[in-house]
């Protein structure tokens, strides 16, 4: 049976990579009333107010609700005629003073937030939030230390030095995360910094000069001591917080003793499927991620046995 995308992937909007070179047509979509603006503010996202039990919104905004019409700096994609750009007001203190509307909003963390405003603005929300912090940390050319202007349409920073001209395209950082069996028994760990009773697979950045399969055996190794093997792909999932792209694996362990690494994570151990099948709508001293997580799918799909083995 296909399977569902992951929450923020598959948003439905056309890149339309080939249109960020043309300024002409870009003009004329900015100008376009249809065409609307995704804001951010330091790494928050615009939505409405949850307000009276009524969840909270993506907000995105038409150009003339934005009080002095700044101009949107990244172009993200197209659903037929709706164009929709990104915007960065981190600049300004009071980012809510010069937005108008008729529902009450603000800006909120995506992390927070994202569940509830649905896949497509989810996807878009989290990829405006995503660019525009790699704009916010680029603004000097890593190279020679000038600094770098915005060229198509946001998707490349230019260095502005002529003796350099080096371009920089925005950077996504890897990361696996991985469940790992062994039979009919999964290992899960868990981080100091998580809230009381969360469980979840253990993930890691991948390394320069590694490939996938081998950043799996390495972090599940690290981490919990526990070597493995038929490393097999499951899916991938956006997560712009702040760069990162989650890929999904599973992996069978061959040793099962279990060593952590105090430093990385508090704890690792063996669930059964049983357990898990019991638990996994979670109590409070044993939950794990929500449902628009990859770690989430990865459970749900190796309990309900729907897995490459
Ligand atoms: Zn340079």
């Amino acid at each position: 049976m296909p399977r569902p995308p992951n929450y923020y992937a598959a948003g439905g909007y056309d890149r339309a990579a080939k249109l960020r070179k043309d300024d002409d047509w870009l003009a004329t979509r900015l100008d376009h009333p249809g065409s609307r603006i995704v804001p951010v503010w330091r790494n928050q996202n615009l939505v409405t107010k949850a307000e009276g039990g009524a969840p909270a919104r993506a907000a995105f905004l038409l150009r003339d609700q934005l009080v002095g019409d700044p101009q949107p700096e990244v172009f993200l994609g197209q659903i037929g005629d709706e164009c929709f750009f990104a915007r960065d007001l981190s600049a300004i203190e009071n980012p809510l003073e010069i937005i108008r509307a008729e529902v009450p909003l603000e800006f909120a963390d995506l992390r927070r937030v994202g569940p509830l405003v649905g896949n497509r603005d989810g996807s878009l929300m989290a990829y405006a939030r995503g660019i525009l912090y790699w704009h916010s940390r680029h603004g000097f050319c890593g190279v020679c230390g000038a600094a770098t202007k915005i060229e198509e349409a946001g998707h490349v920073r230019r260095c502005t030095n002529p003796n350099c001209n080096a371009q920089h395209f925005p950077r996504t950082d890897p990361a696996v995360i991985m469940l790992v069996h062994d039979g009919d028994r999964c290992l899960l760990g868990r981080q100091k910094i998580w809230p009381k009773g969360m469980h979840s697979t253990l993930a890691g950045f991948v390394e320069p000069g590694e490939s996938l399969e081998d950043a799996v055996a390495r972090e599940v190794f690290e981490e919990a001591g526990v070597r493995v093997a038929d490393v097999t792909y499951h899916s991938s999932q956006p997560w712009p917080f702040p760069a990162s792209l989650m890929l999904g694996f599973y992996a069978r362990a061959t040793t099962t003793d279990i060593t952590i690494d105090p430093d990385e994570i508090e704890a690792a151990n063996w669930f059964s499927r049983d357990f898990l099948k019991q638990n996994i709508r979670g109590g409070k001293d044993f939950f794990v991620p929500p449902g628009i997580a990859v770690a989430r799918r990865l459970i749900d799909d190796w309990v309900a046995g729907n897995h490459d083995q």
